[in-house]
C-alpha cells in the first residue's frame, strides 16, 4: 500500500482529497497545525472512509519539526496543502504569509530531499494568472505580477519546487486551482471559515442562513453580460479527485517533465449573479444582496482550459454547479458556522 504525506490534510481541500486517497486504497499520514482546521475533522473523515488516518500535529515553519518527522518514514509521496490563503490578509501581513507559506515548502522539500521522498503535488492557484488576456485560461498564458504576497507566495513556491527538481531528480505537480466550492456529499466535511468570510459561496451560505444581513457583490459594471465578475467553480470532491489523477501520473513515471502544472477548473465561467439565481432555484432560499464597489485586485473573468488535465491526467470535473450549491447550503445547515 503506497503511503501518502498529506500536509494541511484536516483543511477544505486536504479533507476531502484525504478521503479520496483512503478510498483509492492509499495510506495517508496527515500533518496539520489546526490553525485553520478543527481536530473532529479527523473523526468525520474516519467516519466516511471507515479508515483513521495516521495525524501529527505539527508545526511546518519550525525546521526541526519537519526534518525530525521525516526519519525512519517510509513515504511513497507527499501533498502539500499547508499554506495561508486570505489574500487581504496576506496584504496586511506579509512576512506571515511568507514565513508560513514559503520557509514550510522549503523545510518539507528538505526533508523530502534528505530522505529520497520524490514525489510531490503543490496546491497552487489560477491566481497565478492575473487578468489573462486569454480566455479561457490555459497552462501557456503568462505568469503575471501578483496581486498579493498571497498569490506571490504560489508563484515563489512554484519557481522554488521547479528548481528543486532539477537540482535533486525529483518529481512534482502544480495544480492550478480554479474556485473550489461545496462539500462532501456525505455532509460530514466541508469549508469552515473561520469569522467573516471573504469567499463567495460561505458568504451566500451564511447570508441564507441569516448569519449574515445581506452579501455585498463586489461591483456590477464589469464587462460581462451581467456586470459582474465570473469565475469557474469547481465542486471540491472533483478537485479533491485531480490530486489522485496527479498523484497516479508521478507514481507511475509518467510525469512528460519533472515539473508539470495544470489548471483544475470545469472550464465553465458563471458570474456571481448567475451563482445566486441559481443557488436560490436549488435550495429555494432568497438571498438578500446589494452592489458595493469592486474589490481591489479582482480580475473581471477567469476561468479554465481544461484541456490538458482532461488529456493528461485523464481527469475531468463531473459535478455540476447545483449540486456544488446544494452541497454547500446543507453542510452550512448543519454546521452553522459562525
Ligand atoms: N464576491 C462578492 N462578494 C463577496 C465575496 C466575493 O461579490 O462577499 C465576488 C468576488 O468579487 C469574485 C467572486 O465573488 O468576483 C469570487 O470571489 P472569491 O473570493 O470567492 O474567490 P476569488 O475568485 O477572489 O479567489
Amino acid at each position: 500500500m503506497k503511503k501518502i504525506l498529506v500536509t494541511g490534510g484536516l483543511g477544505f481541500i486536504g479533507s476531502h482529497t484525504v478521503v479520496e486517497l483512503q478510498n483509492s486504497g492509499f495510506k495517508v499520514i496527515i500533518i496539520d497545525d489546526l490553525s485553520n482546521s478543527k481536530i473532529e475533522v479527523l473523526d468525520n473523515i474516519t467516519e466516511i472512509t471507515g479508515v483513521k488516518p495516521e495525524f501529527y500535529k505539527l508545526d511546518l515553519k519550525i525546521k526541526s519539526n519537519v526534518l525530525d518527522f521525516f526519519k525512519n518514514k517510509k513515504i511513497d509521496g507527499v501533498i502539500h496543502f499547508a499554506a495561508f490563503k486570505a489574500v487581504g490578509e496576506s496584504v496586511q501581513n506579509p512576512l506571515d504569509y511568507y514565513e508560513n507559506n514559503i520557509g514550510s515548502l522549503v523545510y518539507l522539500l528538505q526533508g523530502m530531499r534528505d530522505n529520497n521522498i520524490d514525489n510531490l503535488i503543490f496546491s497552487s492557484s489560477c491566481t497565478v494568472y492575473g487578468q489573462s488576456d486569454e480566455l479561457p485560461i490555459t497552462e501557456n498564458a503568462p505568469i503575471k505580477t501578483a496581486e498579493s504576497p498571497y498569490g506571490n507566495t504560489k508563484q515563489i513556491g512554484e519557481e522554488i519546487i521547479k528548481e528543486s527538481c532539477k537540482a535533486y531528480a525529483m518529481n512534482a505537480i502544480a495544480l492550478r486551482y480554479f474556485n473550489p466550492i461545496g462539500a462532501h456529499p456525505s455532509i460530514k466535511i466541508g469549508e469552515l471559515p473561520l469569522g467573516i468570510p471573504q469567499n463567495l459561496i460561505p458568504y451566500i451560505t451564511q447570508t441564507a442562513a441569516g448569519i449574515r444581513k445581506e452579501l455585498s457583490i463586489f461591483g456590477n459594471d464589469y464587462e460581462t453580460p451581467d456586470g459582474t465578475a465570473i469565475r469557474d467553480y469547481i465542486h471540491v470532491v472533483d478537485l479533491a479527485k485531480a490530486h489522485i489523477a496527479a498523484l497516479n501520473r508521478l507514481l507511475e513515471k509518467k510525469n512528460t517533465k519533472s515539473f508539470n502544472f495544470f489548471n483544475i477548473g470545469t472550464g465553465i465561467g458563471t458570474s456571481v449573479l448567475e451563482i445566486i439565481k441559481t443557488f436560490e432555484k436549488c435550495t429555494g432560499v432568497n438571498l438578500n444582496y446589494k452592489f458595493v464597489a469592486k474589490r481591489e485586485g479582482d480580475v473581471t473573468s477567469a476561468f479554465a482550459s481544461t484541456k490538458n488535465a482532461n488529456e493528461q491526467l485523464d481527469w475531468k470535473a463531473e459535478k455540476s454547479l447545483e449540486e456544488a450549491l446544494l452541497s454547500a447550503w446543507k453542510w452550512q445547515q448543519k454546521s452553522n458556522n459562525v
